[in-house]
C-alpha cells in the first residue's frame, strides 16, 4: 500500500503530540521523584517472606510494595541492600531513593530522613530453639544471650525495657539466626513477620519456633530524604493504591502466609499524610 506524503504527516503530528502530553504527564513535580529511568530502591536481601535475593531474582512482601511504588513513579527500581544500620545513610547520602525493608517509622528517625506510610503493623517477638521451653516471653530472659541487628528498633527497644539481659548485636539477622541454631545464643529478637519467615524456612522447620508475645508496635514506614514532601506525597498515593486495591492483601498472603503469619489488629494501617 503506498502511504500518502499528507499521512505520514498527520501521523507524525499526532505522536509528537502525544509524547509532548506523555511527557508533561508523568514527569515534572518532584526532582528526586524518579520518573522515568530506573531508580535504586533500599531493601532487605536476607529476610523471607519481605526482601529476599534469590539468585538474581527479589521476592517478598516489602519487595511487591517496592516494586508497585516504582510502578507508580513511572520508574524501574534497581535494588541495593539496606541493612538495617544503613538505611538513614543510605538515604540521606542518595544512594538510593527510598528504603522498604521492614523500617519502622520512629520519632528518632524522623530526625534523619522522612517516612510514608505505615504500609504493615507488626511487633516484636522472640525466636528460640524449638526444645527449648525456659523461654515464654519476653520477661524470662534473665540470664539468657540474645542476638539482634545493628540499628534496629529491636535491639534499642530490648536494652530499654531489658536492660539486664546480654545482647549481641550483629549486622544481619540472618547472623543472628545461625547462631542461635548453633547454640551460641538462646534467643533472637526482632519483629514477629522476620521471625515467622525464618521459622518456616525449610532448613529451620522443626529446629526454631517464634514464642508468640509481641511486646511492641513495629509501624513500617518508607523511608526517604527528609523533607522531600513530593516524593512522599507521591509514595502515599502509591502506598493506598496498594491497599485498597487488594494487592495488599494478595502479597500478604501469598508471602507471609505460608510461614503461617496473620496481620496482627491495626492492619491493614491507613498511611498518614506527608507533613
Ligand atoms: N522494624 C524494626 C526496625 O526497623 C526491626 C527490623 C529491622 O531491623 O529491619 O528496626
Amino acid at each position: 500500500m503506498k502511504v500518502s506524503r499528507i499521512t505520514v504527516a498527520a501521523v507524525s503530528a499526532v505522536t509528537a503530540v502525544g509524547l509532548a502530553a506523555c511527557g508533561s504527564g508523568t514527569s515534572g513535580g518532584s526532582g528526586s521523584g524518579g520518573s522515568g529511568g530506573s531508580i535504586k530502591v533500599g531493601i532487605k536481601f536476607d529476610q523471607p517472606g519481605l526482601g529476599l535475593k534469590t539468585g538474581s531474582t527479589y521476592s517478598g512482601f516489602d519487595v511487591d510494595v517496592a516494586n508497585f511504588i516504582a510502578k507508580e513513579l513511572g520508574s524501574t527500581p534497581q535494588f541495593v541492600e539496606a541493612v538495617s544500620s544503613q538505611r538513614e545513610t543510605l538515604i540521606s547520602s542518595g544512594q538510593v531513593q527510598y528504603v522498604v525493608g521492614t523500617y519502622s517509622i520512629t520519632d528518632a528517625r524522623k530526625q534523619k530522613v522522612s517516612f510514608a506510610g505505615p504500609y504493615f503493623i507488626a511487633g516484636q517477638d522472640l525466636l528460640v530453639r524449638a526444645d527449648d521451653s525456659s523461654i515464654s516471653g519476653p520477661d524470662s530472659l534473665t540470664g539468657k544471650k540474645l542476638c539482634s541487628v545493628k540499628g534496629s528498633t529491636s535491639a534499642a527497644n530490648l536494652q530499654k525495657k531489658y536492660p539486664g539481659v546480654n545482647l549481641q548485636e550483629y549486622n544481619t539477622y540472618t547472623l543472628c539466626v545461625d547462631a542461635l541454631k548453633a547454640g551460641s545464643v538462646d534467643a533472637l529478637t526482632t519483629d514477629n513477620t522476620i521471625l515467622a519467615g525464618y521459622a518456616a524456612q525449610e532448613q529451620n522447620k522443626g529446629k526454631l519456633k517464634v514464642v508468640g508475645k509481641t511486646f511492641s508496635t513495629e509501624k513500617y514506614g518508607v523511608g526517604l530524604k527528609k523533607g522531600d514532601t513530593a516524593l512522599c506525597t507521591k509514595i502515599t498515593t502509591a502506598l493506598n493504591k496498594f491497599i485498597d486495591s487488594g494487592e495488599w492483601k494478595k502479597s500478604v498472603d501469598k508471602y507471609l502466609g505460608p510461614a503461617g503469619f496473620t496481620p496482627g489488629e491495626g492492619n491493614p494501617p491507613k498511611p498518614e499524610a506527608c507533613s
